[in-house]
Protein backbone atom coordinates (compact mmCIF):
# COMPACT_ATOMS: atom_id res chain seq x y z
CA UNK A 1 0.00 0.00 0.00
CA UNK A 2 1.58 3.22 -0.67
CA UNK A 3 1.56 6.22 1.62
CA UNK A 4 -1.20 7.80 -0.66
CA UNK A 5 -3.52 4.87 -0.29
CA UNK A 6 -2.77 4.42 3.52
CA UNK A 7 -3.85 8.41 3.58
CA UNK A 8 -7.06 8.22 1.56
CA UNK A 9 -7.77 4.92 4.04
CA UNK A 10 -7.06 6.66 7.30
CA UNK A 11 -9.54 9.82 5.94
CA UNK A 12 -11.95 7.76 5.40
CA UNK A 13 -11.82 6.02 9.05
CA UNK A 14 -11.44 9.37 10.43
CA UNK A 15 -14.84 10.25 7.91
CA UNK A 16 -16.58 7.22 9.44
CA UNK A 17 -15.33 7.63 13.04
CA UNK A 18 -16.87 11.18 12.71
CA UNK A 19 -20.05 10.04 11.61
CA UNK A 20 -20.91 8.22 14.74
CA UNK A 21 -20.98 11.32 16.64
CA UNK A 22 -21.71 12.99 13.60
CA UNK A 23 -24.79 15.49 15.95
CA UNK A 24 -21.79 17.20 17.61
CA UNK A 25 -19.08 18.15 14.85
CA UNK A 26 -22.87 19.97 12.48
CA UNK A 27 -24.63 22.18 12.58
CA UNK A 28 -27.33 22.72 10.34
CA UNK A 29 -29.13 25.90 9.31
CA UNK A 30 -32.01 26.65 7.66
CA UNK A 31 -32.32 29.87 6.65
CA UNK A 32 -35.86 30.92 4.81
CA UNK A 33 -35.01 34.13 2.47
CA UNK A 34 -39.08 34.10 1.54
CA UNK A 35 -42.21 32.78 1.64
CA UNK A 36 -42.70 33.27 5.25
CA UNK A 37 -45.34 36.31 6.00
CA UNK A 38 -46.65 35.79 2.29
CA UNK A 39 -47.12 33.69 -0.13
CA UNK A 40 -44.68 34.14 -2.56
CA UNK A 41 -40.72 34.23 -2.94
CA UNK A 42 -40.20 30.39 -1.71
CA UNK A 43 -36.39 30.06 -1.23
CA UNK A 44 -34.77 28.24 1.49
CA UNK A 45 -31.66 26.94 2.38
CA UNK A 46 -30.33 24.21 3.96
CA UNK A 47 -26.46 25.34 5.30
CA UNK A 48 -24.37 21.93 6.52
CA UNK A 49 -21.54 23.33 8.61
CA UNK A 50 -19.25 21.30 10.17
CA UNK A 51 -16.76 21.49 12.59
CA UNK A 52 -13.69 22.02 10.74
CA UNK A 53 -15.20 25.43 9.11
CA UNK A 54 -16.15 23.11 5.69
CA UNK A 55 -19.96 23.99 4.53
CA UNK A 56 -22.17 22.88 2.06
CA UNK A 57 -25.66 24.34 1.13
CA UNK A 58 -28.55 22.98 -0.41
CA UNK A 59 -31.43 25.05 -1.83
CA UNK A 60 -35.27 24.17 -1.57
CA UNK A 61 -37.19 26.43 -4.74
CA UNK A 62 -36.32 29.70 -6.11
CA UNK A 63 -39.52 31.79 -6.49
CA UNK A 64 -40.69 35.08 -6.68
CA UNK A 65 -43.35 36.90 -5.59
CA UNK A 66 -45.75 39.39 -6.98
CA UNK A 67 -46.06 43.21 -6.21
CA UNK A 68 -48.85 44.58 -4.42
CA UNK A 69 -50.35 47.02 -6.88
CA UNK A 70 -50.94 49.53 -5.05
CA UNK A 71 -47.41 50.62 -3.65
CA UNK A 72 -44.55 49.15 -6.17
CA UNK A 73 -45.46 51.30 -8.94
CA UNK A 74 -44.03 49.53 -12.36
CA UNK A 75 -42.44 46.54 -10.73
CA UNK A 76 -43.58 43.42 -12.26
CA UNK A 77 -41.59 40.81 -9.77
CA UNK A 78 -40.37 40.74 -6.13
CA UNK A 79 -37.31 38.11 -5.77
CA UNK A 80 -35.65 37.16 -2.75
CA UNK A 81 -32.97 38.74 -1.52
CA UNK A 82 -29.86 35.99 -1.76
CA UNK A 83 -26.62 38.22 -0.57
CA UNK A 84 -25.96 35.99 2.02
CA UNK A 85 -25.88 32.85 -0.45
CA UNK A 86 -24.19 34.86 -3.27
CA UNK A 87 -21.30 35.18 -0.63
CA UNK A 88 -20.97 31.22 -0.87
CA UNK A 89 -21.89 30.42 -3.81
CA UNK A 90 -19.19 27.51 -4.14
CA UNK A 91 -20.48 26.16 -1.38
CA UNK A 92 -24.27 25.70 -3.08
CA UNK A 93 -24.28 21.78 -4.50
CA UNK A 94 -27.44 21.42 -5.49
CA UNK A 95 -31.22 23.36 -5.80
CA UNK A 96 -34.23 21.07 -4.90
CA UNK A 97 -37.77 22.00 -6.53
CA UNK A 98 -41.26 20.88 -5.50
CA UNK A 99 -43.02 22.11 -8.53
CA UNK A 100 -43.61 24.22 -11.57
CA UNK A 101 -45.38 27.55 -9.75
CA UNK A 102 -44.16 30.72 -10.49
CA UNK A 103 -44.11 31.24 -6.35
CA UNK A 104 -40.98 28.25 -6.66
CA UNK A 105 -39.26 28.50 -9.69
CA UNK A 106 -39.79 32.20 -11.34
CA UNK A 107 -36.81 33.88 -9.89
CA UNK A 108 -34.61 31.46 -11.49
CA UNK A 109 -33.46 33.42 -14.57
CA UNK A 110 -32.89 36.17 -12.18
CA UNK A 111 -30.76 34.54 -9.20
CA UNK A 112 -29.30 31.03 -10.85
CA UNK A 113 -25.86 33.42 -11.73
CA UNK A 114 -25.14 34.78 -8.45
CA UNK A 115 -26.35 30.97 -6.91
CA UNK A 116 -23.20 29.91 -9.08
CA UNK A 117 -25.48 28.12 -11.24
CA UNK A 118 -25.51 24.68 -9.27
CA UNK A 119 -27.74 22.09 -10.80
CA UNK A 120 -31.33 21.62 -10.42
CA UNK A 121 -33.24 18.15 -9.14
CA UNK A 122 -36.95 18.52 -10.33
CA UNK A 123 -39.91 16.24 -11.64
CA UNK A 124 -40.31 16.39 -15.68
CA UNK A 125 -43.41 18.76 -15.91
CA UNK A 126 -41.27 21.23 -13.53
CA UNK A 127 -38.06 21.22 -15.27
CA UNK A 128 -40.38 21.48 -18.81
CA UNK A 129 -41.78 24.78 -17.23
CA UNK A 130 -38.23 26.14 -16.14
CA UNK A 131 -36.58 25.29 -19.83
CA UNK A 132 -39.38 26.77 -21.98
CA UNK A 133 -39.25 29.79 -19.58
CA UNK A 134 -35.42 30.14 -19.85
CA UNK A 135 -35.85 30.82 -23.71
CA UNK A 136 -37.34 34.43 -22.13
CA UNK A 137 -33.79 35.02 -20.90
CA UNK A 138 -31.22 34.18 -23.57
CA UNK A 139 -28.61 35.46 -21.63
CA UNK A 140 -29.53 33.48 -18.46
CA UNK A 141 -26.55 30.69 -18.09
CA UNK A 142 -27.42 26.87 -19.49
CA UNK A 143 -28.95 25.24 -16.58
CA UNK A 144 -28.42 21.42 -15.40
CA UNK A 145 -31.67 20.19 -14.83
CA UNK A 146 -31.60 16.27 -13.41
CA UNK A 147 -34.98 14.77 -13.67
CA UNK A 148 -36.54 12.92 -10.66
CA UNK A 149 -39.14 10.49 -11.03
CA UNK A 150 -42.42 10.42 -9.44
CA UNK A 151 -43.26 6.25 -9.59
CA UNK A 152 -39.58 5.82 -9.52
CA UNK A 153 -38.06 7.26 -5.90
CA UNK A 154 -34.71 6.76 -6.42
CA UNK A 155 -32.63 8.35 -3.25
CA UNK A 156 -29.53 10.48 -4.20
CA UNK A 157 -26.58 12.41 -2.83
CA UNK A 158 -25.99 15.79 -2.91
CA UNK A 159 -22.40 15.71 -1.02
CA UNK A 160 -23.66 14.82 2.88
CA UNK A 161 -27.00 15.63 2.19
CA UNK A 162 -29.02 11.93 1.33
CA UNK A 163 -32.59 13.37 -0.49
CA UNK A 164 -35.83 11.25 -1.10
CA UNK A 165 -39.09 12.83 -2.53
CA UNK A 166 -42.64 11.60 -2.27
CA UNK A 167 -45.59 12.16 -4.38
CA UNK A 168 -48.19 14.89 -3.17
CA UNK A 169 -51.32 16.68 -4.25
CA UNK A 170 -51.74 20.25 -5.75
CA UNK A 171 -53.17 21.85 -8.40
CA UNK A 172 -50.41 21.16 -11.03
CA UNK A 173 -49.36 18.03 -11.69
CA UNK A 174 -45.81 16.23 -11.00
CA UNK A 175 -45.75 18.16 -7.38
CA UNK A 176 -43.51 16.58 -4.83
CA UNK A 177 -42.16 16.99 -0.61
CA UNK A 178 -38.65 16.42 -0.29
CA UNK A 179 -37.37 14.23 2.59
CA UNK A 180 -33.81 15.58 3.42
CA UNK A 181 -31.41 13.38 5.43
CA UNK A 182 -28.42 15.52 7.02
CA UNK A 183 -26.08 13.79 9.67
CA UNK A 184 -27.48 16.19 12.15
CA UNK A 185 -31.14 14.63 11.46
CA UNK A 186 -33.92 14.22 9.19
CA UNK A 187 -36.07 16.99 7.80
CA UNK A 188 -39.17 16.45 5.71
CA UNK A 189 -40.44 19.60 3.70
CA UNK A 190 -44.20 19.31 1.93
CA UNK A 191 -44.08 21.94 -0.95
CA UNK A 192 -47.05 23.10 -1.60
CA UNK A 193 -49.76 19.92 -1.05
CA UNK A 194 -53.35 18.73 -0.63
CA UNK A 195 -54.20 15.45 0.80
CA UNK A 196 -56.69 13.85 -2.33
CA UNK A 197 -58.04 10.17 -2.13
CA UNK A 198 -59.37 10.44 -4.78
CA UNK A 199 -57.62 13.04 -7.43
CA UNK A 200 -59.46 12.98 -11.06
CA UNK A 201 -56.40 13.16 -12.98
CA UNK A 202 -53.44 12.91 -10.78
CA UNK A 203 -52.70 9.63 -8.03
CA UNK A 204 -53.59 10.39 -4.91
CA UNK A 205 -50.97 11.72 -2.58
CA UNK A 206 -48.53 9.00 -1.49
CA UNK A 207 -49.27 8.76 1.79
CA UNK A 208 -47.77 5.23 2.24
CA UNK A 209 -44.54 6.38 1.55
CA UNK A 210 -44.57 9.44 3.57
CA UNK A 211 -45.37 7.12 6.65
CA UNK A 212 -42.31 5.04 5.29
CA UNK A 213 -39.48 7.63 5.08
CA UNK A 214 -41.11 8.81 8.46
CA UNK A 215 -40.18 5.39 10.39
CA UNK A 216 -36.80 6.85 9.52
CA UNK A 217 -37.74 9.32 12.10
CA UNK A 218 -38.90 13.19 11.53
CA UNK A 219 -36.67 15.97 13.47
CA UNK A 220 -38.14 18.89 11.39
CA UNK A 221 -41.35 19.08 9.15
CA UNK A 222 -41.59 21.98 7.00
CA UNK A 223 -45.38 22.05 6.29
CA UNK A 224 -47.19 24.15 3.59
CA UNK A 225 -49.88 26.07 5.98
CA UNK A 226 -51.36 28.55 3.03
CA UNK A 227 -54.89 27.53 3.59
CA UNK A 228 -55.01 26.35 7.43
CA UNK A 229 -57.28 28.36 8.39
CA UNK A 230 -60.15 26.48 6.71
CA UNK A 231 -61.82 24.06 8.48
CA UNK A 232 -62.36 20.77 7.15
CA UNK A 233 -61.05 18.81 3.86
CA UNK A 234 -59.77 20.65 0.90
CA UNK A 235 -62.85 20.98 -1.25
CA UNK A 236 -62.53 17.89 -4.00
CA UNK A 237 -61.97 18.00 -7.36
CA UNK A 238 -64.87 16.06 -7.93
CA UNK A 239 -66.67 18.82 -6.10
CA UNK A 240 -65.66 21.69 -8.32
CA UNK A 241 -65.57 19.39 -11.99
CA UNK A 242 -69.42 19.49 -10.84
CA UNK A 243 -69.72 22.83 -10.06
CA UNK A 244 -68.03 23.08 -13.77
CA UNK A 245 -70.03 20.66 -15.40
CA UNK A 246 -73.79 22.87 -14.10
CA UNK A 247 -72.25 25.60 -16.44
CA UNK A 248 -72.10 23.53 -19.17
CA UNK A 249 -74.48 22.24 -19.09
CA UNK A 250 -76.49 25.40 -18.69
CA UNK A 251 -74.43 27.90 -21.33
CA UNK A 252 -75.96 28.52 -24.46
CA UNK A 253 -73.49 30.11 -26.34
CA UNK A 254 -69.60 30.03 -26.04
CA UNK A 255 -68.15 29.68 -22.60
CA UNK A 256 -64.96 31.81 -22.44
CA UNK A 257 -63.20 31.24 -18.86
CA UNK A 258 -60.26 32.61 -17.02
CA UNK A 259 -58.15 31.19 -14.57
CA UNK A 260 -54.57 31.07 -13.96
CA UNK A 261 -51.96 30.06 -16.58
CA UNK A 262 -50.68 27.35 -13.95
CA UNK A 263 -53.16 26.13 -12.62
CA UNK A 264 -53.71 23.11 -14.55
CA UNK A 265 -55.75 20.88 -12.64
CA UNK A 266 -58.39 23.53 -13.81
CA UNK A 267 -57.34 23.78 -17.32
CA UNK A 268 -57.45 20.26 -17.07
CA UNK A 269 -61.03 19.98 -15.86
CA UNK A 270 -62.31 22.38 -18.17
CA UNK A 271 -60.47 20.69 -21.57
CA UNK A 272 -62.30 17.46 -19.85
CA UNK A 273 -65.81 18.72 -20.00
CA UNK A 274 -64.97 20.41 -23.32
CA UNK A 275 -64.70 16.81 -24.64
CA UNK A 276 -67.67 15.59 -22.65
CA UNK A 277 -70.49 18.25 -24.03
CA UNK A 278 -68.53 18.75 -27.47
CA UNK A 279 -66.87 22.11 -27.24
CA UNK A 280 -63.77 22.79 -28.99
CA UNK A 281 -61.01 24.38 -26.70
CA UNK A 282 -59.24 27.71 -27.82
CA UNK A 283 -56.05 28.48 -25.51
CA UNK A 284 -55.55 32.04 -25.00
CA UNK A 285 -52.86 34.03 -23.58
CA UNK A 286 -48.77 33.64 -24.18
CA UNK A 287 -48.22 31.77 -20.22
CA UNK A 288 -51.30 29.48 -20.68
CA UNK A 289 -50.42 28.75 -24.17
CA UNK A 290 -46.69 28.18 -23.00
CA UNK A 291 -47.81 26.30 -19.94
CA UNK A 292 -50.27 23.94 -21.85
CA UNK A 293 -48.25 23.38 -24.49
CA UNK A 294 -45.34 21.86 -22.33
CA UNK A 295 -48.34 19.93 -20.07
CA UNK A 296 -49.26 18.51 -23.70
CA UNK A 297 -45.71 17.39 -25.07
CA UNK A 298 -44.62 15.66 -21.61
CA UNK A 299 -47.62 13.97 -21.36
CA UNK A 300 -49.35 15.89 -18.50
CA UNK A 301 -52.98 16.70 -19.88
CA UNK A 302 -55.34 14.41 -21.22
CA UNK A 303 -57.23 15.23 -23.90
CA UNK A 304 -59.68 13.80 -27.20
CA UNK A 305 -57.25 14.19 -30.48
CA UNK A 306 -58.08 17.22 -32.36
CA UNK A 307 -60.04 19.39 -29.40
CA UNK A 308 -57.28 22.33 -29.67
CA UNK A 309 -58.60 24.93 -32.45
CA UNK A 310 -57.19 28.32 -33.48
CA UNK A 311 -58.71 31.36 -32.33
CA UNK A 312 -59.88 32.20 -36.16
CA UNK A 313 -61.23 28.42 -36.76
CA UNK A 314 -63.45 28.98 -33.78
CA UNK A 315 -65.82 31.21 -35.52
CA UNK A 316 -66.47 28.60 -38.40
CA UNK A 317 -68.39 26.90 -35.45
CA UNK A 318 -71.80 27.81 -33.51
CA UNK A 319 -71.05 29.35 -30.16
CA UNK A 320 -72.24 26.28 -28.19
CA UNK A 321 -69.27 24.35 -29.32
CA UNK A 322 -66.54 26.93 -28.26
CA UNK A 323 -64.95 27.09 -24.80
CA UNK A 324 -62.16 29.64 -24.95
CA UNK A 325 -59.49 29.26 -21.79
CA UNK A 326 -57.96 32.67 -20.98
CA UNK A 327 -55.95 34.44 -18.80
CA UNK A 328 -57.34 37.47 -17.00
CA UNK A 329 -59.26 36.42 -13.47
CA UNK A 330 -57.30 38.89 -11.62
CA UNK A 331 -57.84 41.53 -14.15
CA UNK A 332 -54.08 41.35 -15.41
CA UNK A 333 -53.13 44.38 -17.68
CA UNK A 334 -52.99 42.98 -20.86
CA UNK A 335 -53.93 39.44 -20.34
CA UNK A 336 -56.43 37.91 -22.78
CA UNK A 337 -59.71 38.83 -20.39
CA UNK A 338 -58.81 42.62 -20.68
CA UNK A 339 -57.73 42.45 -24.38
CA UNK A 340 -61.41 40.97 -24.70
CA UNK A 341 -63.52 43.54 -22.68
CA UNK A 342 -61.60 47.03 -23.65
CA UNK A 343 -61.95 45.56 -27.75
CA UNK A 344 -58.34 45.32 -27.78
CA UNK A 345 -58.43 41.75 -29.06
CA UNK A 346 -57.16 40.30 -32.44
CA UNK A 347 -60.28 37.73 -32.58
CA UNK A 348 -62.68 38.02 -30.21
CA UNK A 349 -65.36 40.20 -28.22
CA UNK A 350 -68.13 39.83 -26.42
CA UNK A 351 -70.94 38.42 -28.29
CA UNK A 352 -74.57 37.37 -26.61
CA UNK A 353 -74.72 34.62 -24.38
CA UNK A 354 -71.49 34.13 -23.99
CA UNK A 355 -70.76 32.73 -20.20
CA UNK A 356 -67.54 34.55 -18.93
CA UNK A 357 -66.56 31.98 -15.92
CA UNK A 358 -63.84 33.68 -12.91
CA UNK A 359 -62.16 30.90 -11.84
CA UNK A 360 -60.24 31.36 -8.55
CA UNK A 361 -60.48 33.98 -5.81
CA UNK A 362 -59.59 37.51 -5.97
CA UNK A 363 -55.95 38.52 -4.97
CA UNK A 364 -56.15 41.05 -2.19
CA UNK A 365 -55.93 44.55 -3.93
CA UNK A 366 -57.57 43.46 -7.08
CA UNK A 367 -60.95 43.40 -5.69
CA UNK A 368 -61.64 47.13 -7.68
CA UNK A 369 -60.27 46.29 -11.05
CA UNK A 370 -62.07 42.90 -11.09
CA UNK A 371 -65.23 44.65 -10.27
CA UNK A 372 -64.81 47.21 -13.54
CA UNK A 373 -64.09 44.01 -15.34
CA UNK A 374 -66.66 42.19 -14.78
CA UNK A 375 -69.16 45.69 -15.34
CA UNK A 376 -67.61 45.70 -18.82
CA UNK A 377 -68.08 42.17 -19.88
CA UNK A 378 -71.79 42.52 -18.74
CA UNK A 379 -72.68 45.63 -20.19
CA UNK A 380 -71.60 44.28 -23.35
CA UNK A 381 -73.74 41.00 -22.76
CA UNK A 382 -71.93 38.47 -20.94
CA UNK A 383 -73.54 36.23 -18.21
CA UNK A 384 -70.72 36.55 -15.05
CA UNK A 385 -70.03 33.28 -12.99
CA UNK A 386 -67.43 33.48 -10.09
CA UNK A 387 -67.35 31.11 -8.01
CA UNK A 388 -65.67 31.51 -4.66
CA UNK A 389 -65.24 27.60 -4.52
CA UNK A 390 -62.72 27.80 -7.23
CA UNK A 391 -60.09 29.23 -5.01
CA UNK A 392 -56.59 28.55 -6.12
CA UNK A 393 -55.92 28.18 -2.35
CA UNK A 394 -58.90 26.90 -1.39
CA UNK A 395 -58.33 23.92 -4.03
CA UNK A 396 -54.28 23.65 -3.99
CA UNK A 397 -53.17 23.47 -0.29
CA UNK A 398 -54.09 21.32 2.84
CA UNK A 399 -56.89 22.56 5.25
CA UNK A 400 -56.46 22.37 9.08
CA UNK A 401 -57.63 18.80 8.59
CA UNK A 402 -55.00 17.13 5.87
CA UNK A 403 -52.59 19.44 8.53
CA UNK A 404 -53.84 17.36 11.76
CA UNK A 405 -53.97 14.02 9.37
CA UNK A 406 -50.20 14.54 8.14
CA UNK A 407 -48.89 15.80 11.65
CA UNK A 408 -50.36 12.30 12.94
CA UNK A 409 -49.02 10.29 10.22
CA UNK A 410 -45.32 11.67 10.39
CA UNK A 411 -44.87 12.24 14.30
CA UNK A 412 -42.16 14.77 13.49
CA UNK A 413 -40.02 16.40 16.64
CA UNK A 414 -40.51 19.79 15.67
CA UNK A 415 -43.07 21.66 13.07
CA UNK A 416 -42.30 24.79 11.02
CA UNK A 417 -44.99 25.77 8.99
CA UNK A 418 -43.83 27.79 5.84
CA UNK A 419 -45.68 29.52 2.87
CA UNK A 420 -48.36 32.07 3.38
CA UNK A 421 -48.99 34.83 6.26
CA UNK A 422 -48.60 34.92 9.81
CA UNK A 423 -52.11 34.24 10.87
CA UNK A 424 -52.20 30.89 9.34
CA UNK A 425 -48.48 30.13 11.12
CA UNK A 426 -51.11 30.56 13.93
CA UNK A 427 -53.30 28.28 12.66
CA UNK A 428 -50.73 25.60 12.52
CA UNK A 429 -49.65 26.05 15.52
CA UNK A 430 -52.94 25.51 17.53
CA UNK A 431 -53.70 22.35 15.25
CA UNK A 432 -50.27 21.45 16.42
CA UNK A 433 -51.07 22.02 19.93
CA UNK A 434 -54.11 20.03 20.45
CA UNK A 435 -52.40 17.09 18.48
CA UNK A 436 -49.99 17.58 22.07
CA UNK A 437 -46.86 18.99 20.25
CA UNK A 438 -45.50 20.89 23.19
CA UNK A 439 -45.81 24.96 22.15
CA UNK A 440 -42.08 25.18 22.29
CA UNK A 441 -41.40 22.67 19.53
CA UNK A 442 -43.29 24.55 16.79
CA UNK A 443 -40.98 27.17 15.24
CA UNK A 444 -42.32 30.04 13.69
CA UNK A 445 -40.01 32.19 11.92
CA UNK A 446 -39.63 34.87 9.75
CA UNK A 447 -37.88 35.49 6.07
CA UNK A 448 -33.96 36.11 7.16
CA UNK A 449 -34.03 34.05 10.33
CA UNK A 450 -31.65 31.23 10.77
CA UNK A 451 -32.90 28.29 12.25
CA UNK A 452 -30.27 25.57 13.59
CA UNK A 453 -30.43 22.31 14.22
CA UNK A 454 -27.96 20.46 16.35
CA UNK A 455 -27.52 17.94 19.05
CA UNK A 456 -30.83 16.75 18.86
CA UNK A 457 -32.52 20.26 19.23
CA UNK A 458 -34.15 22.21 16.84
CA UNK A 459 -33.49 26.38 17.51
CA UNK A 460 -35.01 29.69 16.06
CA UNK A 461 -32.13 31.92 17.19
CA UNK A 462 -32.36 36.02 16.22
CA UNK A 463 -29.66 35.43 13.96
CA UNK A 464 -30.52 37.29 10.44
CA UNK A 465 -29.51 37.50 7.06
CA UNK A 466 -30.83 40.03 4.99
CA UNK A 467 -33.93 39.02 3.53
CA UNK A 468 -35.81 42.29 2.28
CA UNK A 469 -37.16 42.38 -0.97
CA UNK A 470 -35.94 42.75 -4.25
CA UNK A 471 -37.90 44.66 -7.32
CA UNK A 472 -37.68 43.57 -10.52
CA UNK A 473 -38.94 44.96 -14.39
CA UNK A 474 -40.49 42.50 -16.22
CA UNK A 475 -38.35 43.45 -18.84
CA UNK A 476 -35.53 41.63 -17.44
CA UNK A 477 -33.45 44.70 -17.50
CA UNK A 478 -32.16 44.65 -13.63
CA UNK A 479 -33.43 45.21 -10.28
CA UNK A 480 -35.21 48.33 -9.31
CA UNK A 481 -33.52 50.19 -6.26
CA UNK A 482 -35.73 51.84 -3.92
CA UNK A 483 -35.47 55.22 -4.95
CA UNK A 484 -36.67 54.32 -8.74
CA UNK A 485 -39.77 53.36 -7.19
CA UNK A 486 -40.09 56.13 -4.80
CA UNK A 487 -40.02 58.50 -7.92
CA UNK A 488 -42.20 55.98 -9.66
CA UNK A 489 -45.07 56.30 -6.86
CA UNK A 490 -44.38 60.22 -6.33
CA UNK A 491 -44.80 60.28 -10.47
CA UNK A 492 -47.74 58.76 -10.24
CA UNK A 493 -49.92 60.13 -7.12
CA UNK A 494 -48.33 63.41 -7.16
CA UNK A 495 -46.98 64.45 -10.68
CA UNK A 496 -43.62 65.93 -12.52
CA UNK A 497 -42.42 69.37 -12.30
CA UNK A 498 -39.68 69.54 -14.87
CA UNK A 499 -37.88 73.12 -15.00
CA UNK A 500 -35.92 74.05 -18.26
CA UNK A 501 -33.34 76.34 -17.94
CA UNK A 502 -31.34 77.52 -20.70
CA UNK A 503 -27.61 79.03 -20.16
CA UNK A 504 -25.23 81.20 -22.62
CA UNK A 505 -21.96 80.16 -21.79
CA UNK A 506 -20.54 83.34 -23.33
CA UNK A 507 -22.60 85.41 -20.50
CA UNK A 508 -23.14 82.57 -17.83
CA UNK A 509 -26.61 84.45 -17.59
CA UNK A 510 -30.03 82.46 -18.18
CA UNK A 511 -31.21 82.64 -21.86
CA UNK A 512 -34.88 83.37 -21.12
CA UNK A 513 -36.85 83.55 -18.18
CA UNK A 514 -36.73 79.29 -16.96
CA UNK A 515 -39.37 76.87 -18.89
CA UNK A 516 -41.51 75.04 -16.58
CA UNK A 517 -43.68 72.13 -17.50
CA UNK A 518 -45.64 70.34 -15.09
CA UNK A 519 -47.79 66.83 -15.68
CA UNK A 520 -50.52 65.52 -12.80
CA UNK A 521 -49.35 68.63 -10.52
CA UNK A 522 -51.03 72.11 -11.07
CA UNK A 523 -52.80 73.36 -13.51
CA UNK A 524 -50.24 75.98 -14.54
CA UNK A 525 -52.52 78.95 -15.76
CA UNK A 526 -53.81 78.97 -11.91
CA UNK A 527 -50.92 79.14 -10.43
CA UNK A 528 -49.14 82.14 -11.67
CA UNK A 529 -47.87 83.63 -8.81
CA UNK A 530 -46.36 79.82 -7.67
CA UNK A 531 -44.64 79.98 -11.03
CA UNK A 532 -43.50 83.15 -11.17
CA UNK A 533 -41.55 82.30 -7.19
CA UNK A 534 -40.48 78.89 -8.65
CA UNK A 535 -38.75 81.12 -12.10
CA UNK A 536 -37.58 83.01 -9.05
CA UNK A 537 -35.27 80.20 -6.85
CA UNK A 538 -34.31 78.97 -10.16
CA UNK A 539 -32.31 82.43 -11.52
CA UNK A 540 -31.45 82.64 -7.92
CA UNK A 541 -29.79 79.18 -7.98
CA UNK A 542 -28.01 79.75 -11.30
CA UNK A 543 -26.76 82.98 -10.18
CA UNK A 544 -25.35 81.64 -6.95
CA UNK A 545 -23.87 78.59 -9.18
CA UNK A 546 -22.21 80.36 -11.64
CA UNK A 547 -18.19 82.09 -11.16
CA UNK A 548 -16.36 84.02 -13.06
CA UNK A 549 -13.14 83.52 -14.05
CA UNK A 550 -11.04 86.74 -14.19
CA UNK A 551 -14.79 88.83 -13.85
CA UNK A 552 -15.13 87.64 -17.61
CA UNK A 553 -15.40 83.95 -18.55
CA UNK A 554 -18.30 82.12 -16.88
CA UNK A 555 -18.13 78.61 -14.91
CA UNK A 556 -21.15 77.38 -14.98
CA UNK A 557 -21.71 74.73 -12.24
CA UNK A 558 -23.98 72.34 -13.89
CA UNK A 559 -24.31 69.72 -11.69
CA UNK A 560 -24.67 72.11 -8.38
CA UNK A 561 -27.25 74.25 -10.28
CA UNK A 562 -29.12 70.87 -11.24
CA UNK A 563 -29.29 69.38 -7.60
CA UNK A 564 -30.39 72.55 -6.00
CA UNK A 565 -33.03 72.85 -8.60
CA UNK A 566 -34.33 69.50 -7.36
CA UNK A 567 -34.04 69.79 -3.64
CA UNK A 568 -35.04 73.45 -3.39
CA UNK A 569 -37.64 73.50 -5.72
CA UNK A 570 -38.90 70.31 -4.48
CA UNK A 571 -38.67 71.54 -0.79
CA UNK A 572 -40.52 75.04 -2.39
CA UNK A 573 -42.96 73.14 -3.93
CA UNK A 574 -44.03 71.13 -1.00
CA UNK A 575 -44.09 73.76 1.78
CA UNK A 576 -46.81 75.80 -1.12
CA UNK A 577 -48.55 72.61 -1.99
CA UNK A 578 -47.60 70.18 0.47
CA UNK A 579 -47.24 67.71 -2.62
CA UNK A 580 -44.20 66.33 -3.28
CA UNK A 581 -43.96 66.35 -7.31
CA UNK A 582 -40.82 64.71 -9.29
CA UNK A 583 -38.57 67.66 -10.08
CA UNK A 584 -36.43 67.24 -13.04
CA UNK A 585 -33.98 69.79 -13.89
CA UNK A 586 -32.79 70.22 -17.87
CA UNK A 587 -30.00 72.32 -17.96
CA UNK A 588 -29.24 73.30 -21.43
CA UNK A 589 -25.59 75.20 -22.26
CA UNK A 590 -25.89 77.35 -25.51
ZN1 LIG B 1 -48.00 25.94 -5.79
ZN1 LIG C 1 -46.64 28.05 -3.65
Amino acid sequence: MTVKQLEKEEALTVKKQKKVSFSKDFILKIIPLGGLEEVGRNLTAFELVKRNGEEEIIILDVGLGYPDSENMMGVDYIIPNVEYLENKKDKIIGILITHGHYDHIGAIPYLIEKLGNPPIYTTPLTKGLILKRQEDFPNSPKLEINEIKKDDFKPFKLGSFNIEYFHVNHNIPDSVGFFIKTPVGNIMHTGDFKINFTPFFDKPADLSRIVNLAQEGIDLLMIDYTNSPEPGHTISERKILENLEDIFKKAKGRIIASTFASLLERIQQLIYLAGLYGRKVVIDGHTMRINVEVAKRLGYLKYEKGIFIRPEDSFKLPPHKVLIICTGSQAEEGSALMRIAHKEHKFFKIINNDSVIFSSSIIPGNERIIQMLKDTLAKQGAKIIHYQMMDIHASGHACSDDIRLFINLTRPKYIMPVHGHYFMMKAVEDIAINLGVAKERIIIASNGQIVKMFGDRVELTNERVPANLVYVDGLGLGNVGDLVLRDRKALAEEGMFVAVVVIDTQTGELKNSPDIISRGFVFLKESKDLLNEARKIIRNIVAKNTKYLGDEIPIIDEEQIKYHIREDLSNFLFRKTKRRPVVLPVVIKV
